[in-house]
């Protein structure tokens, strides 16, 4: 069994795609990185929808060549029946010359997590961190328990920096008492499991059978329905199905009732149970995620960040939690490393990057969270961010935003900000047309 060092210049808690993305760029710089992760990879994970601004990160990673060669299902796009009516969007008419993929997070997780290691990140799987001790701010110590093996061992580790992945754990925000729920009118939560045999949504607006993949590319369909919305993402053997459920509408549920509640939603929600007509419902793949939606007060200090979930979480409709985990490790790889040449330096670029992370956050939670509410959300920050994204990327986005009613916050602040009239033409673009267009 491989030994943990006593020390290393960075630890990262969590190889998710935060965490193996992180590790990469240290590991790419020469930096003496060390990842423990809890799970034993492959470890199974929901958000199986990629939309194709992820290509710049895996580039910047170089690892977009393995991503390629796994064969992966790619998607032109999206398509959503939302209160009624139809739209669609097609990345190729914004200028993407590669697809969006639909990914089996089992695959991809271990993927990128083998890529740091060939990066020259060490791994550790089955090792679960229990705590943090900042008590000496140059070298914290990380207490974690040992896993592998046959007995169980505690152990702690000194590093200069620690980076918190842990996703949803948020591992320090509980630590540091940091975590705050996003309050809104409406609070949401996930039911989400896996079919075999469903039928998907072709980019020509009619169901197919999964035998047809090859020919007939997937788009990633969600639809709206009275308790909150669903996604339907067909993968290469199965089919994620999701539902985002108004909170109260579960409350008191155990688990039983609540896979009941899903088997028979997805049984009489129109297009859906059409879809899932000759589908079953694979054994045991039912999950929930109550702690749906926070963020956290402060996520970058002197020694530590948090990245990807560990810094926030918002209903996942736009696709943009593993954008989020990729654009934090590309700038925290940036902030650790000037810190590390210089660490005189090290309030100013953590400071830098908690700016710069809380206003991507926000930017995702104003487009997400709609007229239910962003609290948490820096309007100035997110405006600052609309006016230096790509052109290109703002587009899609705002394209997107059109095709739920979920947006209006984020449209105001693109008023706010002075872009929407440049884009308002783009942005109600798309095609939209009437349910019957559906073919199924
Ligand atoms: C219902 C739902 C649907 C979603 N759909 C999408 C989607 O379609 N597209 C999309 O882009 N995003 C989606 N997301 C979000 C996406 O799944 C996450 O944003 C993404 O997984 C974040 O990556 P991460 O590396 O931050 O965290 P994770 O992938 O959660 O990885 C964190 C890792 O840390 C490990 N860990 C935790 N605690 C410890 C500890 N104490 N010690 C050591 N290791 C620890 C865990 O085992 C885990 O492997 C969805 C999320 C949900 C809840």
């Amino acid at each position: 069994m491989a030994y943990i060092p006593k020390q290393c210049d960075v630890l990262v808690i969590g190889g998710g795609p935060a965490g193996s993305s992180i590790a990469t760029y240290l590991a790419q710089d020469g930096i003496d990185v060390v990842v423990l992760e809890k799970s034993e990879f492959p470890r199974n994970q929901v958000g199986e929808s990629l939309i194709p601004h992820f290509w710049k990160f895996s580039d910047l990673l170089g690892v977009s060549k393995k991503i390629g060669q796994q064969g992966f299902l790619s998607k032109s796009g999206g398509i959503t029946v939302w209160n009624g009516q139809i739209h669609q969007i097609k990345f190729s008419e914004y200028g993407y010359n590669r697809p969006g993929l639909h990914i089996e997070r089992d695959i991809f997780d271990q993927l990128l997590l083998d890529h740091s290691i060939s990066n020259g990140a060490t791994v550790f799987n089955q090792v679960v961190v229990k705590k943090v001790d900042f008590s000496d701010s140059i070298w914290p110590k990380v207490l974690y328990t040992d896993k592998r093996g046959d007995s169980v061992e505690e152990g702690e580790l000194r590093c200069q920096y620690v980076i918190d992945a842990s996703g949803h754990s948020t591992f320090l925000a509980n630590q540091m008492g940091t975590r705050l729920a996003v309050s809104s009118e409406m609070n949401f939560l996930s039911i989400w499991g896996y079919f075999v045999n469903s039928r998907y949504v072709g980019a020509d607006r009619k169901s197919h059978h999964m035998e047809e993949l090859k020919q007939n590319p997937p788009v990633t369909f969600v639809m709206s329905y009275e308790d909150g919305w669903i996604w339907h993402i067909v993968l290469r053997e199965k089919t994620s199905v999701g539902l985002i459920v108004h909170t109260e509408r579960t409350k008191g549920m155990n688990k039983e009732q609540r896979k009941i509640f899903f088997k028979q939603t997805c049984a009489k929600v129109p297009y859906l149970s059409t879809l899932l007509e000759p589908a079953c419902l694979v054994e045991g793949s039912l999950q929930y995620r109550p702690d749906y939606s926070y963020y956290s007060s402060q996520i970058c200090g002197e020694n530590y960040y948090c990245i990807g979930d560990a810094a926030a979480f918002v209903d996942p409709i736009f696709s943009h939690g593993l954008q989020n985990a990729f654009y934090n490790a590309a700038v925290t790889a940036l902030a650790v490393k000037e810190s590390l040449k210089n660490n005189k330096k090290r309030a100013r670029y953590s400071q830098l990057c908690e700016s710069r992370m809380q206003q991507f956050y926000g930017f995702s939670r104003a487009l997400s969270l709609g007229d239910f509410g962003c609290n948490g959300v820096n309007r100035t920050l997110v405006k600052s961010l609309m006016k230096s994204r790509p052109r290109l990327e703002l587009e899609l986005i705002l394209v997107t935003a059109q095709m739920t009613n979920r947006s209006e916050n984020f449209i105001q602040l693109a008023k706010e900000a002075g872009i929407w009239d440049d884009f308002s033409a783009s942005a109600e673009s798309g095609w939209s047309g009437n349910v019957s267009e559906l073919e199924f």
